[in-house]
């Protein structure tokens, strides 16, 4: 039997073209680039030099059925579909994120694809790959030392050290971090108070980094984030502070785009990584519209499922700058069918079809979502080695019955760039060259309130929303500053279309509780936090560091 290498293996088996040549390809200059070794670049864009009269490229979005730990390929997908419309002679270029560390270290594993289909260098990727994460950790750390010095420092703006809405960050998942008391010690070690860390993907930071469209719309939106209110209650801004300068100067390198190249060859922009349950969940603004403006076919991926990343990839990216897909894919394995079919997760292996048809009122819930953003989705079923021709057949057949556009496809295990996903490429530009009729679910003139109602029972088909009485308060406070106007930025866990981990398939006859509402005012949406939802993670029993090593030449193992 042949041993089923590592995608780590796979990745350090493939052999990988100078980043000046990939550059090359995807029509970057020379002098728009910035090496970070061999392999890796930043480019700026203030210095490309685009093709004249070129249409700016068509948008592919990879999203998926509601994630299980079984494992659905979202981003496997991206490269393997990227791949192989490449192989079909398209120009395409890959928008993704770039991993957390936290995840990464816990249980996650990487973000860069897997088996044949992945961006590399994949170990540089998932660990500090350009350092992009440490410049918003410390720009996100920097405001917050500056704010408490401002408060040590006889509090002019009268800050209320107990109403700041801003934490501190790191890019961990560090439980014990999550409720602090800092300045102790005396009167010359700062002004005791409240205070906590989330994970660097889920900082206003982040999103803000992720939502500007080029350096100077980066400042204002630095310059907009409310950190906290006064003893007042008014809302207080960096641009209050003065320092949305300082920060956009520690972020000026990061905010440019990071090319690296799949195991085919084929040009990726990695680039920005909030988390979709927690923030908005897709890769940067930037890199989106930098593929675009390069290639003719961009596929990029929204994190999560249908419900989390791509709803708020259409509702608040697609309202900042035209990246509208025009195709939307959506990732399904018969292993998480079978979960949300209710198979435990040590039985996935066997064969079950009914177990399938019982999961698949999930999928047809995500598919039924992105027709009401006016787009047919195409469903790519990732094939996994134990999946049955019986099951694969019956899944076909049940999209067809649908009226559902579907292919397997086998881009983890042949490649995009083998044969492996040429059936999917051919249904996706097909798709492509259909006219779609995009639209956002909500006009942002409905009140706060409504907007949650409306996401909420459209896209999670629950019967309502339930507010906290704090919430409540948010929601009037929220109207009092004026912000109502904004979208909103669901936090829920992604295991289920309603706010408890544990209701698998479709549910239904049932309510989401908002438990608090935070205002991100420089990113532009306010955050509906649901259930139990953590802004910072923590560690499983057994992480996935316990696995992990270096050879003595520096090679990492069991990275996945
Ligand atoms: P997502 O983007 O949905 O989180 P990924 O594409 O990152 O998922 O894949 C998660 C993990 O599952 C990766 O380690 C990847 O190698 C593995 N995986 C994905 N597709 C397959 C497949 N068809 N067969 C086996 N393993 C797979």
């Amino acid at each position: 039997e042949q041993k089923v290498l590592s995608d780590l293996e796979i990745a350090h088996n493939a052999t990988m073209l100078p980043i000046e040549q990939i550059a090359e390809r995807a029509g970057i200059a020379v002098d728009a680039l910035e090496l970070y070794g061999p392999y890796k670049a930043k480019i700026n864009p203030a210095k490309l030099r685009l093709p004249q009269g070129k249409k700016p490229g068509k948008v592919v979005l990879v999203s998926a059925m509601s994630p299980t730990p079984a494992g659905e390929g979202k981003s496997t997908t991206t490269v393997g579909l990227a791949d192989s419309l490449a192989r079909a002679g398209n120009n395409v270029m890959i928008a993704l994120r770039e991993p957390s560390l936290g995840p990464i270290l816990g249980m996650k594993g990487g973000a860069t694809g897997g088996g044949y289909s992945q961006v590399l260098p994949m170990d540089d990727i998932n660990l500090h790959f350009t350092g992009d994460f440490h410049a918003v950790t410390s720009a996100n750390n920097a405001l917050m030392a500056l704010v408490d010095n401002h408060i040590f420092q006889g509090n002019a703006l009268g800050i209320d050290p107990r109403r700041m809405t801003f934490k501190r960050v790191l890019d961990m998942n560090d439980r014990a971090l999550r409720e602090v008391v800092i300045g102790l010690g005396g009167p010359t070690q700062g002004v005791p108070r409240q205070d906590g860390f989330d994970i660097t993907v889920a900082s206003e930071i982040m999103a803000v980094f992720c939502l500007s469209t080029d350096l100077d719309d980066l400042r204002s939106r630095l310059g907009r984030i409310t950190f906290g209110y006064t003893f007042d209650r008014a809302p207080v801004t960096v641009a209050d502070l003065g320092v949305e300068g300082a920060l956009t100067m520690l972020l000026k390198d990061a905010i440019k785009p990071n090319l690296v190249q799949t195991i085919a060859g084929t040009p990726a922009l990695v680039h920005g990584g909030p988390f979709a349950n927690i923030a908005h969940g897709c890769n940067s603004l930037i890199a989106t519209r930098t593929a675009m403006e390069l290639a003719d076919i961009v596929v990029t991926e929204a994190g999560f499922g249908a419900d989390l990343g791509a709803e708020k990839y259409m509702d608040i990216k697609a309202r900042i700058a035209d990246v509208a897909p025009s195709a939307v894919v959506v990732v399904a394995t018969i292993r998480a069918l079978k979960m949300q079919g209710g198979v435990p997760k040590d039985q996935l292996d066997q064969p079950n079809v009914e177990a399938v048809a019982a999961g698949v009122e999930n999928l047809k819930r995500h598919v039924g979502n992105v027709a009401k953003f006016g787009i047919a989705p195409v469903v790519s079923i990732n094939k996994f080695a134990t999946d049955t021709p019986e099951e694969l057949e019956w899944l076909l057949a049940w999209c067809a019955a649908e009226g559902v556009d579907a292919a397997v496809a086998d881009v983890w295990g042949r490649g995009g760039g083998g044969d492996g996903g040429d059936e999917l490429a051919t249904k996706v530009a097909a798709a492509l060259a259909r006219p779609s009729d995009f639209h956002h679910l909500y006009p942002l003139e409905l009140s706060v309130e409504e907007k949650i109602q409306t996401i909420v029972q459209e896209i999670y088909g629950a019967d309502g929303v339930d507010f906290s009485v704090p919430a409540l308060k948010r929601l009037a406070e929220i109207e009092k500053n004026g912000w109502s106007g904004l979208p909103v930025c669901m936090a829920k866990t992604q295991y289920s279309f309603t706010d408890d981990a544990s209701r698998l398939g479709a549910p239904k006859g049932f309510k989401v509780h908002v438990r608090d509402l935070i205002p991100k005012t420089g990113a532009g949406f306010i955050v509906a936090l649901t259930g139990a939802v953590m802004t910072m993670p923590g560690l499983p029993k057994e992480p996935a560091a316990m696995r992990m090593d270096v050879d003595s030449e520096g090679n990492p193992t069991g990275l996945f």
